[in-house]
Order: structure tokens, then C-alpha cells, then sequence
């Protein structure tokens, strides 16, 4: 037998529903808040990735699933959503439209990790972009839709958290000062972290490594080292989110894996789901277009893990509205009783209404058995009796009211009682 690939799951059919709701909140949200759909290839040119997630973070450094193909180029999996549309809209010169430009997508992604609960080498993001606004209230907005996402999925107790981690000016003083901090603390600290020093020090503060998490938490703040402007900001887009009543708390340790961030920052967190607890990050990515060689285009988006998400959901006993039934199972009992019932069926199917019949040479009563098991709203059984008369029986499985018709209103019948 051959088995699924580690860190990678099916979607059976009793358990798509879940997966279809989750995507049409996703969709339905997207919608109200006036984000169009953007599909963007699973594979890109890798040199995409290390410029645009960054070459010091964990993901381009450990996670990705790069190849190169028969023509000799690195490609690779997207281990994320953002860089993609970033090229397209660099290379579609969606700059020339109307802004901001405000996307979504649904994508599956693809990260080389160690496989637990809500951590998959193969997942599936919901995220959004607006590119095109700079303004404080656009990074309200797009916090405003994740919490507005997961409150309709349901979710209760997914924390915000949000920080700001300034621009370039304030982050080459930051770094400085961590430089500073970090410094007699080397030997201490893991190898990653050791080289992160050298690169990129505002790194070090995501290392998850325990003897590094402990010499980071004396490390200077962000916050302190912000220049008028990231700081004006950051209490403007605290004073939108107040203003539509989002709660959330300054957490100063958020830097997010991402390397193009800048200014906001935030994540949704939840306690349910162990320690894969982050269900949504974002910010904004000011600098991300013109690092991929496009213009001066600020940025801020969202992703969120859906793999967490139904796992939350599924922890913290959500309801998934029921998945669709057949409305009506119509049995017959020979050939021509069963042909008619077949051409029954089909006809309703053509019109929508969801119809099923025997496909397994059961008895009537296996099959009354199967239309209970399948929860058919409605059972017919067609006979000698109602092939000659033209009309049938449907009884109501659910109080077993039983209703007299032709075969030709069943339709009617059923269109009319939803
Ligand atoms: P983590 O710290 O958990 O590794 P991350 O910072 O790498 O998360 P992002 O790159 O911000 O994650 O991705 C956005 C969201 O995608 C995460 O908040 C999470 O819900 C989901 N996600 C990330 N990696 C995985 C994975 N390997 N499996 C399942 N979901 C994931
Ligand atoms: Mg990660």
C-alpha cells in the first residue's frame, strides 16, 4: 500500500462540509469588505521567496520545498501567500489600478517542518492584501476583517496581540541597541541565533529555542526605540481598533517570521489548540513591493491557518451548520418500477433539487433503510400502483407525514416546501 506523504492529510467526503464552510466564511467576508479573489501560482522562481519572505528567516532557511525542474530552475512550493500576489501585482502593473487594491486568497502552502497537531507540511491559508494606503485606519480594517472572520466562524478566545516594529530608521536604532544587549549573551545562545546576530538581530526575539527565549526577555523593546512617525502610527491604528470596539493587548515580542513587515504587526491567538496557538498573523509590508523591484507601494494583509482554525473549532465544540441532505430518495421495486424512479431523480437533479434512488439492487426495504442512513428528507416508492396512475406517496421521514402527488409536481412540491 502506499501511504500519504508525512505531514500532508485528505479531505474525505464526510468531512468536506467543514472545510466548504470555513472557505465560504472566508468568501463571504471577503466580500463584505470589498477584497476580489487573486490566484497566484503553487510554484514560484525560489530567488522570489528569498527575497520577498527574507534569506535569515526560518522558513526560507529550513522550511522550504525547493527542486529544480527539468529545464534547470529553482523552484519552489509557496511556503506563503503574500510573496506571490506581490510579484503579480508587480507584474500585472496593478499599480496603474484604482487603489487601494484590495485582494484575498485561499491557498495550500507548503513548509518542510516537524509534523504535530496544527503544524502540516502541506496547509491551507485564508489571507488578504490591501496595497495602495499607508493610512492607519487601512490597518484597523484588515484586523477588523480577521476578528470579523473568526467571530463568524464562531470562535471565542483568540487573543489579539498587536506591536508595531517601526520602519527602517527606527529598526537600524533597534538593532543597534539589541546588538548591544545580545552581544555578551552569544555563547549562550543557539547557532541560528549566533548568525542571526550578524544578519538580522530582530530575529533573535522569534527564536523559539528556550536558552535564547530567556536571555531575550531582558532585551530592549521595540516599542521605546520607535521614531514620531511609526509611533503616531501605531497609536492611531490602537484608536481605530478602539473605535470599533476590538480588544486587544500590546504584546512588544511580536516581530512575526515574516522578514518584509513594518509598523503593525499582530497575531490571534488562542490556549485551546497547545502550542500551535497562532490561528491568523499579519501587518503591514511597507517595504515589500519595491524590495521585489516594484514602486514605492505600501502594503498590509493577513494569513490564516485554516488547518488551526477547524482544530480550534473542533476543540472547542463549534457547530458546523448540518451538511446537505437529499431532499428526496424515491425506491422502486422491479425494472420498470425502478427505471421510472431513476428518470424521476435525474429530472429533479437537472432542476437542482438534490434526488437520490438504488444503485445497489437493494430490497424496498434496504432501501428505506439507505434513505434513512443517507437522511433523505423524503421517501417515494414507486410500485405498479404509481407507475400506472402517474402519482406517488412522499413521506416526510421526519414526522412521517405523507403526501399525494403526481409525478409531475413533485418538483413544485419540493421547490415550494424548503
Ligand atoms: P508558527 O510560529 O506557528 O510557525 P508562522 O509565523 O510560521 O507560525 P505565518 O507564516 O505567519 O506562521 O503563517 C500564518 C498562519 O498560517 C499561522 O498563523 C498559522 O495559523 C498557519 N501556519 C503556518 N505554518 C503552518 C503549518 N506548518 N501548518 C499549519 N498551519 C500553519
Ligand atoms: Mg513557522
Amino acid at each position: 500500500m502506499i501511504n500519504i506523504p508525512k505531514g500532508t492529510k485528505d479531505v474525505l467526503p464526510e468531512q468536506s462540509y467543514k472545510w466548504q464552510y470555513l472557505e465560504d466564511a472566508a468568501r463571504s467576508v471577503a466580500a463584505a469588505f470589498g477584497l476580489k479573489e487573486i490566484r497566484t501560482p503553487v510554484f514560484e522562481h525560489t530567488e522570489l521567496f528569498l527575497r520577498g519572505v527574507g534569506e535569515t528567516t526560518d522558513v526560507v532557511t529550513k522550511e522550504m520545498y525547493t527542486f529544480e525542474d527539468k529545464g534547470g530552475r529553482s523552484i519552489t512550493l509557496k511556503p506563503e501567500g503574500t510573496a506571490g500576489v506581490a510579484r503579480s501585482f508587480i507584474e500585472n502593473g496593478l499599480a496603474n489600478s484604482p487603489m487601494p487594491l484590495k485582494s484575498y486568497y485561499l491557498t495550500p502552502c507548503y513548509r518542510y517542518e516537524r509534523p504535530q497537531a496544527g503544524r502540516l507540511r502541506e496547509f491551507h491559508q485564508f489571507g488578504i492584501e490591501v496595497y495602495g494606503s499607508a493610512q492607519p485606519e487601512t490597518d484597523a480594517e484588515v484586523i477588523f476583517a480577521a476578528s470579523s472572520f473568526l467571530n463568524k466562524l464562531g470562535i471565542k478566545g483568540a487573543r489579539l496581540e498587536i506591536n508595531s516594529i517601526g520602519c527602517k530608521s527606527c529598526r537600524a536604532e533597534y538593532n543597534r541597541a539589541l546588538k548591544e544587549y545580545f552581544r555578551p549573551h552569544l555563547d549562550g545562545m543557539c547557532a541560528n541565533c549566533r548568525d542571526r546576530f550578524d544578519k538580522n538581530p530582530l530575529r533573535i526575539i522569534d527564536c523559539k529555542e528556550e536558552a535564547c527565549r530567556k536571555i531575550t526577555a531582558g532585551a530592549p523593546k521595540i516599542l521605546d526605540y520607535l521614531c514620531p512617525d511609526c509611533r503616531a502610527h501605531f497609536e492611531s491604528v490602537k484608536g481605530y481598533l478602539s473605535a470599533l470596539g476590538v480588544e486587544y493587548t500590546v504584546n512588544p515580542d511580536i516581530v512575526r517570521g515574516l522578514d518584509y513587515y513594518t509598523r503593525t504587526v499582530f497575531e490571534f491567538v488562542s490556549t485551546a489548540i497547545g502550542a500551535q496557538g497562532t490561528v491568523c498573523g499579519g501587518g503591514r509590508y511597507d517595504g515589500l513591493i519595491a524590495e521585489l523591484g516594484g514602486g514605492n507601494v505600501p502594503a498590509v494583509g493577513f494569513a490564516a491557518g485554516l488547518e488551526r482554525l477547524l482544530l480550534l473549532m473542533d476543540n472547542t465544540g463549534v457547530e458546523f451548520p448540518a451538511p446537505p441532505v437529499p431532499r428526496v430518495y424515491v425506491a422502486g421495486m422491479d425494472e420498470p418500477t425502478r427505471k421510472k424512479a431513476f428518470g424521476i431523480v435525474n429530472g429533479l437533479r437537472v432542476k437542482g433539487i438534490s434526488a437520490e434512488c438504488d444503485h445497489m439492487a437493494r430490497s424496498v426495504k434496504a432501501q428505506f433503510k439507505y434513505a434513512d442512513k443517507i437522511g433523505a428528507e423524503y421517501v417515494a416508492v414507486i410500485g405498479g400502483n404509481e407507475l400506472e396512475s402517474g402519482s406517488c406517496t412522499l413521506k416526510r421521514m421526519r414526522d412521517g407525514q405523507t403526501f399525494d402527488m403526481p409525478f409531475a409536481d413533485i418538483y413544485e412540491f419540493l421547490k415550494n416546501n424548503i
